[in-house]
């Protein structure tokens, strides 16, 4: 086993320092590849993604440090996309422009169901109906609750199964490689405790998305970014995630999500300790030339 990262944010989205700050770290710290995955939404961006007029300099960045290290560290350049229906989404030929490596298919903002759209007005006038709205679910503890307020009416079982529900719409619509923090609604619930881990319904919306995620030929990551960055004591996804998803067949890589060179392997020790747990024998690594599986 050797630890690779492919989850790894740098100042060119929400992280700490440069790729080239994080590829000697990641030197340092022995790693044998390390890939980039900025946070994008093209065509769009917020504050916290990889903004539009930099798409280019970041790939010709990462392309730079490739060649640059090449006998030192496997370098890959990706994103992680985010499926917003609508107006973002992690499919191959959204962004083969930018010739990456590989996606990883996120969801960090859920819509509720749409409001029925007001009718036509006599007049011809029509309305837009109601205004999107997104709950934010990786955000912090206060906007993870306000937005579940807003847009379910503090109704968390409705808000996960949306969460959940919006997952296996990505993985049946979208091409990408890598499904980002599968369960990633747990990691404000230990503060907020809007749903039961363990009710009936919940574990039903696992299964239904596991079995999606099998019949899609994707590899889901353990993720320690919680970890690293205090936001839960856990990592993602749960020990019972992880089993059924070991019981599909569904292949796992390890990923730190990191935002700064301090936590480019945060935690892989506990993480490895979950999939021996869960039944795990081996981990994939992506290579140039595709998925390889190692003894863990
Ligand atoms: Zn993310
Ligand atoms: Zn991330």
């Amino acid at each position: 086993m050797y630890p690779a990262s492919y989850h790894v944010h740098t100042t060119f989205c929400d992280g700490s320092v440069s790729p080239e700050e994080m590829v000697r770290a990641a030197i340092g710290q022995n790693m044998k590849a390390i890939g980039f995955s900025a946070h994008a939404a093209w065509p769009f961006a917020t504050v916290w993604h990889l903004p539009v007029p930099r798409y280019a300099e970041y790939v010709a960045e990462i392309a730079r440090l490739k060649t640059a290290y090449a006998d030192k560290v496997e370098i890959l350049c990706g994103f992680e996309a985010d499926w917003i229906p609508g107006v973002s989404a992690p499919d191959r030929s959204v962004y083969a422009q930018f010739k990456p490596d590989y996606l990883i298919g996120s969801v960090h903002y859920v819509q509720p169901e749409r409001t029925r759209m007001v009718p036509a007005r006599a007049n011809g006038q029509r309305d837009g109906g109601a205004p999107s709205l997104l709950w934010s679910v990786d955000a912090g503890a206060e906007e993870v609750q306000t937005g579940l307020d807003a847009a379910f009416g503090g109704d968390g079982k409705k808000a996960v199964s949306a969460y959940y529900s919006a997952i296996r719409d990505m993985v049946r619509s979208c091409r990408f490689d890598i499904v980002g923090h599968l369960d990633l609604p747990r990691k404000r619930n230990g503060k907020l405790r809007f749903f039961d881990e363990t009710a009936g319904w919940y574990r039903r919306e696992l299964k239904e998305t596991v079995r999606e995620i099998a019949g899609a030929n994707l590899v889901v990551e353990l993720n320690t970014g919680a970890i690293a960055r205090k936001a839960m004591d856990a990592i993602y996804p749960s020990d019972e995630l992880l089993s059924l998803l070991r019981h599909a067949g569904v292949p796992v890589t390890l990923n730190s999500d990191a935002h700064a060179p301090g936590d480019l392997t945060c935690a892989y020790d506990r993480a490895l300790d979950a999939l021996r747990r869960t039944g795990y024998r081996e981990l994939s690594f992506l290579t140039e030339t595709g998925w390889k599986a190692e003894k863990i």
